[in-house]
């Protein structure tokens, strides 16, 4: 090919980008362009989504290093069927190069694109990129796809050790990238956010260098992992999905770093890996999850809760402390750890009563590593309505939660400092202290922080009902 592009979606970054090593392999030049998809952003609620932002720090870091090869960012704003055939019309290009998105939406729009650059003639490839096995690629005795984790992962492994482990690193010459100056330049010039978005911080700095740096610090305590991803008040996790969810990393990447060492800590790493692999392979196999439950008896439930109770869930008003810590975390943050995701899923779907859905879309406005399959995942695994899920009567008990993961109350105190002054014995459940215990930590429930809105032993009883109803 003479002229090549590469389309960057969730793949912000220049290296190991397995469609861009394949364009500058096969064509004399190849431009790389950036869409931000008016589909998606006119759909955000908020217009200073710090996500956006993230992208704007990956988009400069990768116009940096273009601009050092004689080249430029091709960005444009609006609806990307339209917009990809048109530069590849202004550009005179031949051929099309892509990694492969699993979302619904995303198939569908990348179909399009396909399907009308087929009939003018130019060439479309796509590549396995964004995940380490995909599709039919980790099956059964059945030759299906797993539904359930444990001998999914098994699986996986045992195809990844009989290539002997081999991750791949797709390089590329950066010197056959296109001559090319964007007049509108990017790095000086915010110029998309005059069209829709007001610039705003990101709370995390996006692009392939934070990444890598991140991923370098992460490496020093890896080791420690599988006792210290747990609990929430210290840096336990990697603290890296932004950076795999826009590609600033690449996923192997991530599993070269896990297999450095055979500690127990790298090895239970590999495992959440997995697990993304895993809620990949079923968004792509069973699309319909992203509205329905995987188990499709339970779309029948009877959600028993009310409006007013799930707006106390989003603002942290519970009066749950570890469920309220976390909630004003991710509202002002965008990141959540894990096990708290894990608590507050548990509580709005099995405490408050509330559809999974509700709580699904309030993280995907909300979270920085928003990523649809591991989302639908999550959600679908603490209702116990997905695939592998946990079984509908294993309801968690917040209080028991916070005091075994959060055992002195310091994380419930970075969040709701107004309960700074209760002991780490009555910080999980302040509304059972006395008054004068109340004075003594300078915070009386009811007027300081709330009551809890529902009675936990109460709401298990009722939602052990109404998932019952539906068996
Ligand atoms: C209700 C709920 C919603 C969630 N929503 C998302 C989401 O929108 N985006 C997202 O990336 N993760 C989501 N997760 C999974 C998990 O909570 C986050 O990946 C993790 O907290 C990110 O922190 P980390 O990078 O420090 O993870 P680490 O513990 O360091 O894990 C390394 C990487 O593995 C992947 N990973 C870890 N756990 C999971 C998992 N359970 N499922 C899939 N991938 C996993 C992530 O890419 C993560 O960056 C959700 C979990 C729950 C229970």
């Amino acid at each position: 090919m003479k002229k090549s592009l590469v389309w960057l979606r969730r793949d912000l970054r220049l290296h190991d980008h397995y469609a861009l090593s394949e364009s500058l392999k096969n064509s004399d030049e190849t431009y790389v362009a950036f869409i931000f998809d008016s589909n998606i952003l006119e759909k955000l609620h908020n217009k200073n989504d710090s996500r956006v932002t993230f992208i704007m720090d990956s988009l400069k870091e990768i116009e940096s290093v273009l601009n050092k090869h004689g080249s430029s960012l091709i960005v444009r704003y609006g609806n990307p069927v339209e917009e990809i055939p048109k530069i590849i019309e202004d550009f005179k290009i031949e051929a099309l190069f892509f990694n492969r998105d699993y979302e619904p939406y995303a198939k569908e729009r990348d179909q399009k694109v396909e399907k009308d650059l087929f009939k003018k003639g130019i060439h479309v490839f796509n590549y396995k990129d964004h995940v380490f096995f995909e599709k039919k690629e980790v099956l059964n005795g059945q030759q299906e796809i797993y539904k359930v984790f444990t001998p999914y992962k098994n699986k996986w492994l045992e195809i990844f050790h009989a290539q002997e482990s081999r991750v791949p690193e797709y390089k590329g010459d950066l010197k056959k990238l296109a001559p090319y100056k964007n007049s509108k330049n990017i790095l000086e010039h915010n110029w998309y956010y005059d069209i829709c978005f007001v610039e705003t911080e990101s709370a995390l700095k996006g692009g392939a260098l934070e990444a890598q740096r991140r991923l370098k610090d992460f490496k020093n305590r890896i080791e420690d992992y599988k006792t210290a991803r747990d609990v929430p008040s210290i840096d336990g996790t990697s603290l890296l999905s932004p950076y795999i969810r826009m590609g600033n990393l690449s996923i192997r990447d991530m599993i070269r770093a896990s297999i450095e060492k055979k500690s127990e800590g790298h090895q239970t790493w590999l495992s959440e890996i997995i697990w993304r692999d895993f809620y990949q392979m079923i968004l792509d196999a069973y699309p319909g999850v992203d509205t329905h439950c995987f188990r499709t008896e339970y779309d029948q439930i009877k959600w028993l809760g009310k409006k007013e109770d799930f707006e106390k869930w989003c603002n942290g008003e519970t009066g749950y402390p570890l469920v309220d810590a976390a909630m004003r975390c991710l509202n002002t943050t965008g990141m959540m750890h894990n096990r708290l995701r894990m608590v507050v899923a548990s509580f709005l779907t099995k405490t408050l009563l509330i559809d999974w859905r509700w709580g699904e879309r309030y993280f995907a406005e909300k979270l920085l590593d928003y990523d649809m399959a591991a989302n639908n995942g999550g959600w679908q695994w603490s209702a116990s309505t997905g695939v592998d899920a946990q079984p509908y009567f294993r309801i968690f008990n917040p209080y028991n939660q916070s005091e075994k993961f959060d055992p002195k109350g310091d994380y419930i105190k970075m969040w709701c400092p107004e309960l700074a002054g209760f002991s780490s014995k009555t910080i999980h459940h302040p509304h059972d202290s006395t008054p004068l215990e109340q004075a003594a930590a300078g915070c009386f429930v009811g007027k300081d922080y709330p009551h809890p809105i529902v009675a936990y032993k109460e709401q298990r009883e009722r939602a052990l009902s109404m998932y019952k109803a539906v068996k």
